[in-house]
């Protein structure tokens, strides 16, 4: 078996890697280091079902693979906004020929999409169903269509091509591999606290997020791809547990033992209000849920971070 992960140099993708290598199975992480690092996978560099190739899948990549996972793309506000043309680009032509080279080498392909298909959400918490409340022209936009039209690119191949398509509607998750200033909630507030600094709360704080351990979005991602042909998604992946802002910023001040003061700052336009996942989908079909909750995840996660800046 050999298994194809775009962005497997990230935060998320690394984690994937790990457990895939350790599973036996002949791994290739396609990145093109924007947002990940070397470092993520440098434990794997020798190992001989590992190996990495620096590419961005905005242009075509020939190889030959029995299954795919596709999660090349920025996923934090700030990197996404960096070059939102390129973001745009890696989730459509970068679907698009990650999903011409499953069609030519008939390889099993998922999705990693996201929470943000809901867009700031009426419906509360996000049911799949939901089709979500997105702003086609504003800054978010070109994260938030990129992977709608992702999805729609996905479905479609299923539809006309009869490809085996996987879809999972990724929410917030963290943990250890975080960029130290991807501009993130949880990474952003421990680098703070660590080093003393104000905790930037952007708006009044009152905003919601679900936060997810990595390795619990990781082993729901792994159950997706092995689920029945017939099993297409979406299929939301998070931990339903729902924190302000606010609350995460004390959490963490009280878990890092830290001095720091928290201030305010404007709320960026387009900012959702609220989001938390229904997950009774993956648990009847993925007999998952999430088994590390905010505590211990940040427990961890703090750690990782206190050595990365020791
Ligand atoms: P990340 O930024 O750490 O990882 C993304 C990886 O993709 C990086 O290694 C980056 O260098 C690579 N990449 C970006 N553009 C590329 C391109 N054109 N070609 C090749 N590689 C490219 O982010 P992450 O949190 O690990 O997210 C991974 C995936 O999961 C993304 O698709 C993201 O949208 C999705 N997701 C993540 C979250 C989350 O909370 N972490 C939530 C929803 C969805
Ligand atoms: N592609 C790729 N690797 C492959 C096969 C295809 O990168 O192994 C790219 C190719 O550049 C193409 C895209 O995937 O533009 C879509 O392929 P598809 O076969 O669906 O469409 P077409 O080749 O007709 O454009
Ligand atoms: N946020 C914040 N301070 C920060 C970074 C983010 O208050 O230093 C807020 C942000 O405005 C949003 C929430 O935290 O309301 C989650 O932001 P993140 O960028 O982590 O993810 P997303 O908005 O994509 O869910």
């Amino acid at each position: 078996m050999r298994v194809v992960v775009t962005g497997g140099a990230g935060f998320l993708g690394s984690h994937l890697c790990d457990r895939l290598v350790e599973s036996g199975v002949e791994v290739i992480c396609v990145d093109n280091f924007f947002t990940g690092t070397r470092r993520n996978v440098a434990h794997l560099m020798g190992h001989l079902n590992f190996e990495l190739i620096r590419h961005d899948i905005t242009f075509p990549l020939y190889l030959e693979a029995d299954r795919i996972f596709n999660l090349a793309c920025p996923a934090s506000p700030v990197q996404y906004q960096f070059d939102p043309v390129q973001t745009t680009k890696t989730s459509v032509h970068g679907s698009i020929n990650m999903l011409g080279l499953a069609k030519r080498v008939k390889a099993r392909i998922l999705q990693a999409s996201t929470s943000e298909v809901y867009g700031d959400p009426e419906q509360h918490p996000q049911t799949e169903s939901y089709w979500g409340r997105v702003n086609p022209i504003g800054i978010r936009s070109c994260y938030d269509e990129g992977k709608r039209c992702a999805e729609t690119l996905f479905f479609d191949y299923h539809r006309q091509h009869g490809l085996g398509i996987k879809v999972v509607r990724i929410f917030n998750t963290y943990g250890p591999r975080m960029h130290l200033d991807d501009g993130r909630v949880v990474s952003n507030f421990i680098v703070q606290a660590l080093r003393g600094q104000d905790l930037t709360i952007y708006g009044d704080g009152n905003q919601t997020r679900s936060f997810c351990y990595v390795e619990d979005t990781v082993e729901a991602i792994l159950r997706m791809m092995d689920t029945e042909s017939g099993f297409l998604g979406p299929v939301n992946i998070g931990n339903p547990d729902e924190f302000t802002i606010l609350e995460l910023a004390q959490a963490i001040l009280r878990i890092t033992g830290s001095k720091s003061k928290i201030v305010f700052a404007p709320l960026p336009q387009d900012d959702p209000r609220q989001r938390q996942p229904d997950i009774a989908l993956a648990e009847r079909k993925l007999d998952w849920s999430p088994k590390v909750g905010l505590e211990e995840g940040l427990g961890k996660t703090i750690s990782y971070f206190r050595t990365l800046l020791a």
